[in-house]
C-alpha cells in the first residue's frame, strides 16, 4: 500500500526527513503538492515567490523523472485532494516536513487528527529548521525574546543531526494518480513579463540551491563579515530563496561549514552562522507569537500615528524618493525580487521613520515583491526595524539614507547599476544628488526634477517628524 510524500515548504529530495522515512518504510510513494486555497493568517503567496514556485516545481519533477516518477500537482483544500488521492490509491500513510507558520500549523494540526479518525497514518517530521521551536527554550521553559541568549543557547545546543543524502533510487507508486497541469495554476506573470529579469541571477530548484552555496563557500565566505554589508560586493550567499522554499534544509547549510575553520578565518564562519540563527530566531518567534506580521509586539507601537501617505508609498515602492540608495534598493527588489540585507534596512527605515508609513504596508510589498518572502524573516525584521519587535532596533535610531550610501556604497557602483539615469555622477554627489552644483548635474546629464526626482522629504526635518510622533506615543503610553 502506498504512502503518499506531501510536499510543502521543502520542495528537495536531499536532506528531506519524510521522504527518507517513506523510503525506509519500503512503500511505493506518492509525490504530491497541492496547491492550497489562501490559507488565512499567512497572506496570499506573493507573485514574485509565485514565479519561484512554478520553476522549483517543474525542478522537483524533473529530479523524480530521474528516478522514474513524476510529482503529482492537485489543488484544492488539502484534507479533500488527500482523501480523493487516498480513496483512489489505497494510500494508508501520509508523510510530511513540519512548517511553522501559525496557518500551517492550524491546518496540519487538523488535517493529522481527522487522518487519524480514518485509520491512515499520518506523520510529520522536522526539517526546515535546525531546531524545534518547542524544545530550544530558556532554562526556565519560555521562549528566547532576546537574539544574543538565544544564539548562545543554539551555538551550545547538541549539534543538528547530520543531513541525509537523497536516496538514489525511490520505489515510486506504479499507477499514479493524474495530475493537474502546473501551466494551469498561472503562478508565471503573463503581461507585462516584470520577471523577464530574474533569470539573470536565480536557478530555482534544489540543483541552483547547492550550487549557490558552493560557489558561496569557495568565493566569499571568506570575508563575509566584513564585505556582507556592501550591496556592491555580492558577499552573502543569496541562499534566501532558495531556503525559503525548502530547496536546502538549514541542516545541509550549517554541515557544509563544519571543517572549514582551516581554509576560513573563524570571525566568517561564525558570522554566517549566526545569520543562519537569524533566521532561526524568527521562527521561534513566529512560533510562539503567531500574529507576528500583523500585531506589534511592543503594544505600545499601537498609538503610533502614521501618516500613511499614499504618495509617499508609492515613490518609495517606485524607487522614486528622490534619495539614490533608497531608489537603489526598490529597484533592485523589483528586477530581481531580491534586495541586499543592508539595503532592506536602510529602505526599511526609510518608509517607517523619514515617511512614516506603517511598517505593516513595508511588509505586504515585500512579501508580494520578494522571491525569498519568508513569513518568519519578513515580520520578524520589519518588526525589528520599526523597533516594536522582541528584540528591536530603538525607534530613536533612524538611518540618514545619504551617509548609509556613502559608508556602504562608497563608490556608487550600486547606485549606478540600479539607477541608471545617476550613471554620469561621481562619487562625491552619488547619494547627495541635489546637493551637486548645477554644472556637475549637467555634465552627468542629470535634471533634478526631471530626469531623477528631488528629495519627497527633507531628511533632517522627517527625522525630528518622527521622533515626535514616537516622543506622544511614549507619553501617551
Ligand atoms: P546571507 O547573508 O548569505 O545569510 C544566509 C541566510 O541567513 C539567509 O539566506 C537567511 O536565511 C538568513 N539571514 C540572513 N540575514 C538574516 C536576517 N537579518 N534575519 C533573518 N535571517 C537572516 N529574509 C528572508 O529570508 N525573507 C524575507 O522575507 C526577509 N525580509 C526582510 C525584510 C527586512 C525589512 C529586512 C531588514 C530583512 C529581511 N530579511 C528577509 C533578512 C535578510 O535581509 C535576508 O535573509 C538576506 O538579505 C538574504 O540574503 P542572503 O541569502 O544572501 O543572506
Amino acid at each position: 500500500k502506498p504512502v503518499i510524500l506531501w510536499f510543502r515548504k521543502d520542495l528537495r529530495l536531499d536532506d528531506n526527513k519524510a521522504l527518507a522515512a517513506a523510503h525506509l518504510s519500503g512503500r511505493p510513494i506518492i509525490p504530491l503538492y497541492i496547491n492550497e486555497p489562501e490559507a488565512a493568517g499567512t497572506g496570499p503567496l506573493g507573485a514574485a515567490q509565485a514565479w519561484w514556485l512554478h520553476h522549483s516545481l517543474e525542478a522537483l519533477d524533473r529530479s523524480l523523472h530521474e528516478r522514474q516518477g513524476r510529482l503529482v500537482l492537485a489543488s484544492g483544500e488539502p484534507l479533500e485532494v488527500l482523501r480523493a488521492i487516498i480513496g483512489n490509491s489505497g494510500a494508508e500513510a501520509v508523510f510530511w516536513n513540519r512548517r511553522y507558520d501559525p496557518a500551517g500549523i492550524s491546518i496540519d494540526i487538523r488535517i493529522k487528527h481527522e487522518l487519524e479518525k480514518q485509520a491512515i497514518e499520518a506523520q510529520s517530521f522536522g526539517g526546515q529548521l535546525l531546531h524545534e521551536p518547542s524544545r530550544l527554550v530558556t532554562g526556565g521553559g519560555t521562549p528566547y525574546r532576546v537574539y544574543t541568549p538565544f544564539w548562545r543557547a543554539l551555538e551550545n545546543a547538541s549539534e543538528p543531526e547530520p543531513p541525509l543524502e537523497a536516496p538514489s533510487k525511490l520505489q515510486l507508486a506504479q499507477k499514479l494518480p493524474a495530475s493537474e497541469r502546473l501551466g494551469s495554476w498561472k503562478l508565471l506573470p503573463m503581461k507585462p513579463n516584470w520577471a523577464g529579469d530574474f533569470d539573470d541571477l536565480w536557478i530555482p530548484g534544489e540543483a541552483g540551491a547547492r550550487e549557490k552555496l558552493r560557489a558561496f563557500l569557495e568565493d566569499a565566505l571568506d570575508g563575509y563579515r566584513e564585505n556582507r554589508d556592501y550591496p556592491a560586493k555580492q558577499a552573502t550567499s543569496m541562499l534566501s530563496p532558495h531556503l525559503a522554499l525548502g530547496e536546502i534544509s538549514p541542516t545541509r547549510i550549517w554541515d557544509a561549514t563544519r571543517g572549514l575553520s582551516k581554509r576560513v578565518p573563524a570571525a566568517d564562519l561564525v558570522h554566517f552562522r549566526k545569520e543562519i540563527a537569524w533566521r532561526e530566531f524568527s521562527y521561534h518567534l513566529l512560533f510562539h507569537f503567531p500574529r507576528l506580521a500583523s500585531v506589534n509586539w511592543n503594544d505600545r507601537f499601537d498609538g503610533f500615528e502614521w501618516r500613511n501617505d499614499g504618495e509617499d508609498f508609492d515613490a518609495w515602492r517606485r524607487g522614486m524618493t528622490g534619495y539614490p540608495i533608497v531608489d537603489a534598493g526598490m529597484r533592485q527588489l523589483w528586477r530581481h525580487g531580491w534586495m541586499h540585507n543592508r539595503v532592506r534596512m536602510i529602505v526599511a527605515s526609510f518608509l517607517i521613520k523619514d515617511l512614516m508609513v506603517d511598517w505593516r504596508r513595508g511588509e505586504a510589498w515585500f512579501r508580494d515583491t520578494l522571491v525569498d518572502a519568508d513569513p518568519a524573516n519578513n515580520a520578524a525584521s520589519w518588526q525589528w526595524v520599526a523597533g516594536s519587535g522582541a528584540d528591536a532596533s530603538p525607534f530613536f535610531r533612524i538611518f540618514n539614507p545619504v551617509l548609509q550610501g556613502e559608508t556602504f556604497d562608497p563608490d556608487g557602483d550600486y547606485v549606478r547599476t540600479h539607477v541608471p539615469e545617476l550613471r554620469g555622477l561621481d562619487a562625491k554627489y552619488i547619494h547627495r544628488p541635489f546637493e551637486a552644483p548645477k554644472s556637475v548635474l549637467d555634465g552627468a546629464g542629470v535634471a533634478l526634477g526631471e530626469t531623477y526626482p528631488k528629495p519627497i522629504v527633507d531628511h533632517a526635518s522627517a527625522r525630528n517628524r518622527a521622533l515626535a510622533a514616537y516622543k506622544a506615543t511614549r507619553d501617551a503610553a
